[in-house]
């Protein structure tokens, strides 16, 4: 019997753009701790653990305080809306088309992840979420659930696929180029998610 075709995705800047209401969430914070970052200096950081980023820009800062107060200042009516990248309700359906389910897969703080999801008016085109992996250790979750594709925007991303022997698809809606992707090992790369949407139904991948 053929096992069900499971695609994982990655969350931010490839199903959803939060990009505005993370960068005001750590100027925010930051800026209650004492530093001063713009925009251009958190851009190269984001896509992995905000504590990984916090050390980045601004390595004497406490990541306890940061992040309580991230994600105060992330969860704010105010505050910047998430929302979905171009392609993302595509994406999802096509694999759903396929006879197939939906996993997301991100380093965010899961109670996040499900939110940026109903926000960004994903929800219901999602089967299983998991918050809180970064990185390789994405790996778990799409062995796991089985899956035989991952989609990303971030060479963590690919690794991951690899580490779960799934198909590594990446994007290059994030910070990272094709090259880049490549280098990393990605097997394809699209310049969003409707061109994944149009490859999907044509593509067969060993389940
Ligand atoms: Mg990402």
């Amino acid at each position: 019997m053929i096992a069900p075709l499971t695609v994982g995705f990655d969350l931010d800047l490839t199903l959803v753009d939060s990009h505005e209401r993370i960068i005001s969430a750590y100027i925010r914070a930051l800026r209650d701790l004492g530093v001063e970052v713009s925009s251009d200096d958190l851009v190269p950081h984001l896509g992995i653990p905000l504590t990984h980023t916090a050390a980045a820009v601004a390595p004497a800062v406490d990541a306890d305080a940061l992040v309580l107060r991230y994600r105060h200042y992330y969860d704010e009516p105010d505050a910047p809306r998430t929302l979905p990248m171009p392609g993302a309700v595509e994406a999802l359906r096509c694999v759903r088309a396929a006879g197939g389910r939906t996993v997301v897969v991100s380093a965010k703080f899961t109670p996040a992840v499900h939110n940026a999801l109903a926000e960004a008016g994903l929800t219901e085109l999602v089967d299983v979420v998991y918050g809180e992996l970064f990185a390789e250790d994405k790996a778990t979750a799409l062995i796991a659930e089985g899956a035989s594709i991952y989609v990303g925007d971030h060479p963590g991303d690919i690794a991951a696929a690899h580490a779960a022997n799934a198909y590594a698809v990446g994007v290059t809606t994030g910070a990272n180029d094709e090259a880049t992707l490549i280098a990393a090992g990605a097997a394809v790369t699209f310049a969003n998610l409707d061109a994944f949407a149009v490859w999907l139904p044509g593509h067969s991948v060993p389940r």
